[in-house]
C-alpha cells in the first residue's frame, strides 16, 4: 500500500451525474477506501436517499438512523451522525435514510435550502481533520445534488461508457453553470472519470475518446472496467478494495485515487 500526498487544504468533491447507473456510488465508496489505505482521512456524505453508499460502506442506514436528513432539516450537527467505516480505518460516513426521499420537497420551505450540507461540513470541518469528503448524489438535479454542489469545490463526473453518456454530460453542466454562477462560483469540473468500460466493444472505445477530447485536461488516465467482482461487492457491504483486493477493480479504483490524489486540484501548477 502506497501512502498517498495530503491536500494542503481538504478537497470537497461532488460526484454527480443525473443519469443512475453509471457508477457515481461505485466510485464515492472505492475512491474514499482507497484514499483511506492511502493514509488520508476521508468524509463520505451519503446524499442519495437509496443509502446504496452507506450499505456498500458497511453503515446501517434504515428508518431511525439519524444521518444527512437530520443534518439538513434538524440541524443536527455532522458530528452526531457521522459513523466509522469497518472497511477501512480514516472512513467516516454521514448515513441517509429512505427519509431523504421526502427532503428533496421539505427542503423548499426551508432558509438556505441550498446551503444546508455545506454549513453542516464546515461547521464539522473547523474541529475534524479531514483531506477528502466525498457527496454521493441521487440521479436527479433536485434540492439534494444543489446542496451537494454548493458544498463541494469540484466536481467529479463519472461517465459510463456507452452511447448517450455525452448528452447527460451537457445537461449536467448546464445545471453546473447555473449553480455556480448563482450559489457557488468556487465549484469546478476537476475530474472526468471512465467507468464500466467494456474492452471489447467498440463503442466504449469510441465513447472513451470522444470524452477524452472532450475533457482533454479532466479525464483520468484511468479507466475503471465492467468487472462482475465491482458489481457483487456492495452486496456484502463492502467495497470491492477489500471485498477482493487483487480483483482489476480493486486495482483500478486504486490506481485513480492516485491519480486524483497526486494531480490535486489543478491549481497548483
Ligand atoms: P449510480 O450511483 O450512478 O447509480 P452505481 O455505482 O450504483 O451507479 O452503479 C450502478 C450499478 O452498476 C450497480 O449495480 C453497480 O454495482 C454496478 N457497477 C458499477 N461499476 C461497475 C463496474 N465497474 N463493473 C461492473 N458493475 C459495476
Ligand atoms: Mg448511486
Amino acid at each position: 500500500i502506497i501512502r498517498l500526498p495530503k491536500p494542503t487544504t481538504t478537497r470537497t468533491m461532488v460526484v454527480a451525474n443525473q443519469k443512475g447507473g453509471v457508477g457515481k456510488t461505485t466510485s464515492v465508496v472505492n475512491l474514499a477506501v482507497a484514499l483511506a489505505q492511502g493514509g488520508l482521512k476521508i468524509l463520505v456524505i451519503d446524499v442519495d436517499p437509496q443509502g446504496n453508499a452507506s450499505t456498500a460502506l458497511g453503515i446501517a442506514h434504515q428508518e431511525g438512523v439519524s444521518g444527512t436528513y437530520e443534518v439538513m432539516l434538524d440541524g443536527t450537527p455532522l458530528d452526531e451522525v457521522v459513523r466509522p467505516s469497518p472497511d477501512a480505518e480514516g472512513v467516516l460516513v454521514s448515513p441517509a435514510t429512505i427519509d431523504l426521499a421526502a427532503a428533496e420537497l421539505e427542503l423548499v420551505a426551508v432558509e438556505s435550502r441550498e446551503r444546508r450540507l455545506l454549513t453542516a461540513v464546515d461547521d464539522f470541518l473547523k474541529t475534524h481533520d479531514v483531506d477528502y469528503v466525498f457527496y454521493d448524489c441521487p440521479p436527479s438535479l433536485g434540492l439534494l445534488t444543489v446542496n451537494a454542489l454548493v458544498a463541494a469545490k469540484e466536481l467529479l463526473v463519472p461517465i459510463q461508457c456507452e452511447y448517450y453518456a455525452l448528452e447527460g454530460v451537457s445537461q449536467l453542466m448546464r445545471t453546473i453553470n447555473l449553480v455556480s454562477a448563482d450559489l457557488n462560483p468556487a465549484l469546478r469540473l476537476t475530474t472526468v472519470m471512465l467507468t464500466m468500460f467494456d474492452g471489447r466493444t467498440k463503442l466504449a472505445a469510441q465513447v472513451s475518446d470522444e470524452v477524452r477530447t472532450h475533457f482533454h485536461e479532466q479525464t483520468l488516465n484511468t479507466v475503471i472496467p465492467r468487472s462482475v467482482r465491482v458489481s457483487e461487492a456492495p452486496s456484502y457491504g463492502e467495497s470491492v478494495i477489500t471485498y477482493d483486493a487483487r480483483s482489476v477493480g480493486a486495482n483500478a479504483y486504486r490506481a485513480a485515487a492516485e491519480e486524483i490524489a497526486r494531480r490535486g486540484t489543478g491549481e497548483e501548477q
